[in-house]
C-alpha cells in the first residue's frame, strides 16, 4: 500500500462557507489545506437561496438586540445566549466585510444592500415582521461562496478537491491529522497538521424527503462519535415548511418574505389561526407543524397530503428580480408558473441544529464541563455552538457559518505557535486501509441502495416532524436490523477510479450511526421544544429539559449527559407569534 503524506499547519474539512471563511483567517499565519469531497463551489452552501441575516436597518429600523431576542425565542430558549449575542452583533460587520470581499448583494433604489422579511425576524421584540435578510436575488449562498472561494484562491489556500475524508485522528486529547482518499484514483492520503477545522455541513440525507444535497451525509460527525466524543442536541432537526411536493426541493422562505401565503384545501390562509401576529412568517417548526396538522385533519388540497404556496398576487417583477431561481424550479420540476398557479408544498428535512459541540471560539468540546480537544475545531452546520437551540431562524445559518468560521479560524491561528505537529500512526492508517478494502471486496447479498432507501423511509416515517415513544422504539429496532444488513452488503464496482459506490457505502454506514443518535436523543427527551415535537409529551418542560443533550458512545450503547443552557438576558417565556 502506497501512502501519500502531506503536512499543513491547518487542515480544513469542507469548502462551504464555514470552511472557506475559516481558511481566509488561517492563511495569515501558516499553510492551509482545504479538503472537499466535491468540487469546492458545489458545496451545499451554494444552494442557499433566501438570504443572510443582519440588523443593518437599511429598509426599516432594526437592531442587533431585536435580532438576538428573535433568535433566542426562535430557538425555543435552548440557544446559548452568549453565542447568540456574538452572532447577532457580529452580523453587521460581517455583511460589510462580505460586501468588501465582492459579494454582489441585491440593492435598494438608493444603492444600499436590500433586505427582506423572513420567518421569525421581528421588530420591537415580536411586534411585527422586519426586513433583516440581506440577499442576492434567491442565489445568496452561491454569491457568497464564490466570493469567499475567490478570496481563498487569491491568498494561496491549497484545495484538495474530490478528496473524501475517512478518519479524523484524535489521540492523547489532541488532533493529529486526517486520513483521506483521492476519489479520482483511490489513493490514500495522510494529512498531518497542528490544527483541524471540521466544516463538513449537515446530514439531511438521513431522511427520505430533504432539501439537502446528495453529499449532506454527515460522516465527519459520526467519525468523532465513534471515537467516544459527544454529539450535542441531535434530536433537533428542522423541517422547512415549503419543499416542492414529492421532491423536497426547497422553495425559499423568501417567497413568503416577499408576500407569498400558504393556503389549505378550503382556500383558507390557515397560518392566521396558528400565528395571528406574524402569520406565514412564523418560525419554521411552527409552520411545518401547522401544514401537517391541516393535512392530518383533512384540509390538504383536495384532501391530499400537501398545501399550496400562493404567489399569484406577488408582482411579476418581484418574482423575476428577487425570486428567479424558485420561479424556474417550479416551472422545471412541477410545470407550474408561480405567477399563474399556486405551488404544491410540504415540509422537507432541511437543517441540523445539533452537531459537534464547540465553545464560542469553535473549539471542539469533549465533555459537558467545557474541556476541549487540543487543536480540533468545528464550524458551520456540522457544529453546535449553540446559536440555533431547538429551532433555527431562516438566514441565521449562513450568518453562523461566516461568523463562527472566522472565529474558529482566528482561534486556531492564535494557538498555532504553541501547538505540536500532529502524527498519524501507522496502525491507524492500516486500519483505515483495511476497512475500505474490506468494503471494496464485500460480497454479501444486500445492496447499498436498498438499505439506504429503507433507512431514509423509516427515519421519515418515525422521526420527522411528529414523534412518539412507540414509533421511536420501533425505529431503534429497525436501525439494529439495518446495521445487521449492512454487514451483508455487496459492491458491484471494485475499481479504484471514481468508485462512488464505495464512498456511498462508507457514508451509509455513518448515516446509520447518526440516525441512531438522532432517534435515541429524541426518545430520551420527553418534552416538545422547537423542532422536536413529542406527541406523547406535547408541552415544553423547562423544569426538567432546559438543557443540552450530549450523546456519547459507550459499551452500553448510547449514554447521555446534559449541559445547562446559557441564559444571559432573555428568560424563557411562552412562545407566541
Ligand atoms: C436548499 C437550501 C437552502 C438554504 N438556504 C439558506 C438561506 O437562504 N439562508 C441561510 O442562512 N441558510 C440556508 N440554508 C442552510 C445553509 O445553506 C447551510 O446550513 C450552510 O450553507 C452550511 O454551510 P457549511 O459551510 O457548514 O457546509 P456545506 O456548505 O454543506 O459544505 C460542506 C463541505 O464539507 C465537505 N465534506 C463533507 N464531508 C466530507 C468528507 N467526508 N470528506 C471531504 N469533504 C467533506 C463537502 O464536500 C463540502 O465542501 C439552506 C440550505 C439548503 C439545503
Amino acid at each position: 500500500m502506497e501512502i501519500n503524506k502531506h503536512y499543513f499547519d491547518t487542515v480544513i474539512i469542507g469548502s462551504g462557507l464555514a470552511g472557506c471563511r475559516a481558511a481566509i483567517e488561517c492563511i495569515n499565519t501558516g499553510s492551509v489545506a482545504v479538503l472537499s469531497k466535491l468540487y469546492p463551489t458545489r458545496s451545499h452552501s451554494t444552494a442557499a437561496q433566501g438570504g443572510i441575516g443582519a440588523a443593518l436597518g437599511n429598509e426599516e429600523p432594526d437592531s442587533p438586540e431585536w435580532h438576538t431576542y428573535d433568535t433566542v425565542k426562535g430557538s425555543d430558549f435552548l440557544g446559548d445566549q452568549d453565542a447568540i449575542e456574538i452572532m447577532c452583533y457580529d452580523a453587521i460587520p460581517t455583511i460589510i466585510e462580505l460586501e468588501h470581499m465582492g459579494v454582489p448583494f441585491s440593492r435598494t433604489p438608493e444603492g444600499k444592500i436590500a433586505q427582506r422579511r423572513f420567518g421569525g425576524h421581528t421588530r420591537d421584540f415580536g411586534a411585527a415582521p422586519v426586513r433583516r435578510a440581506c440577499y442576492s436575488a434567491d442565489r445568496t449562498g452561491h454569491a457568497v461562496l464564490f466570493a469567499l472561494y475567490e478570496q481563498c484562491q487569491l491568498r494561496g489556500v491549497r484545495f484538495f478537491q474530490e478528496f473524501q475524508v475517512l478518519d479524523i485522528v484524535v489521540e492523547n486529547n489532541s488532533v493529529q491529522g486526517i486520513i483521506a482518499v483521492n476519489i479520482k484514483d483511490g489513493s490514500l492520503h495522510v494529512f498531518e497538521s497542528k490544527a483541524v477545522i471540521i466544516a463538513s455541513g449537515g446530514y439531511g440525507k438521513i431522511f427520505k424527503v430533504t432539501s439537502n444535497a446528495y453529499a449532506s451525509t454527515g460522516e465527519c460527525l459520526s467519525m468523532l462519535f465513534r471515537q467516544g466524543l459527544p454529539l450535542e442536541d441531535m434530536e433537533f432537526f428542522q423541517f422547512h415548511p415549503t419543499g416542492l411536493y414529492g421532491l423536497g426541493i426547497l422553495i425559499t422562505e423568501g417567497a413568503r418574505g416577499e408576500g407569498g401565503i400558504l393556503i389549505n384545501g378550503k382556500g383558507e390562509r390557515f397560518m392566521e389561526r396558528y400565528a395571528p401576529t406574524i402569520k406565514d412568517l412564523a418560525p419554521r417548526d411552527m409552520v411545518s407543524r401547522a401544514i401537517l396538522t391541516e393535512i392530518r385533519e383533512g384540509r390538504g388540497i383536495n384532501g391530499k397530503d400537501y398545501v399550496y404556496l400562493d404567489l399569484r398576487h406577488v408582482d411579476k417583477k418581484i418574482l423575476e428580480e428577487r425570486l428567479p431561481e424558485i420561479t424556474t424550479f417550479s416551472k422545471i420540476y412541477m410545470g407550474i408558473d408561480p405567477s399563474e398557479a399556486p405551488i404544491p408544498v410540504v415540509p422537507t428535512a432541511h437543517y441540523a441544529m445539533g452537531g459537534i459541540p464547540t465553545d464560542i471560539d469553535g473549539r471542539v468540546l469533549k465533555d459537558v464541563d467545557g474541556s476541549v480537544i487540543y487543536g480540533l475545531f468545528a464550524a458551520g452546520e456540522c457544529a453546535c455552538v449553540s446559536v440555533h437551540g431547538a429551532n433555527r431562524l431562516g438566514c441565521n445559518s449562513l450568518l453562523d457559518t461566516v461568523v463562527f468560521g472566522r472565529r474558529a479560524g482566528k482561534t486556531a491561528t492564535q494557538m498555532l505557535k504553541d501547538m505540536q505537529k500532529g502524527r498519524v500512526k501507522k496502525d491507524r492508517i492500516d486500519k483505515t486501509f483495511e476497512e475500505i478494502e474490506n468494503l471494496r471486496n464485500a460480497k454479501g447479498k444486500e445492496s447499498i441502495a436498498s438499505i439506504r432507501k429503507d433507512l431514509q423511509t423509516t427515519m421519515m416515517d418515525k422521526c420527522s416532524v411528529f414523534r412518539i415513544e412507540k414509533e421511536l422504539k420501533e425505529l431503534l429496532v429497525e436501525l439494529e436490523d439495518l446495521k445487521t444488513r449492512f454487514k451483508e452488503i455487496s459492491l458491484t464496482d471494485r475499481s479504484k477510479t471514481f468508485n462512488t459506490e464505495l464512498l456511498e457505502a462508507i457514508e451509509l454506514s455513518h448515516m446509520i450511526t447518526l440516525s441512531e443518535v438522532v432517534a435515541q436523543s429524541a426518545l430520551v427527551r420527553t418534552e416538545s421544544r422547537g423542532a422536536h415535537c413529542r406527541e406523547d409529551y406535547p408541552n415544553r418542560d423547562d423544569e426538567n429539559w432546559l438543557k443540552h443533550t450530549f450523546a456519547f458512545k459507550s459499551d452500553r450503547g448510547i449514554t447521555f449527559k446534559y449541559k445547562p443552557v446559557k441564559i444571559t438576558r432573555f428568560k424563557p417565556e411562552e412562545r407566541k407569534y
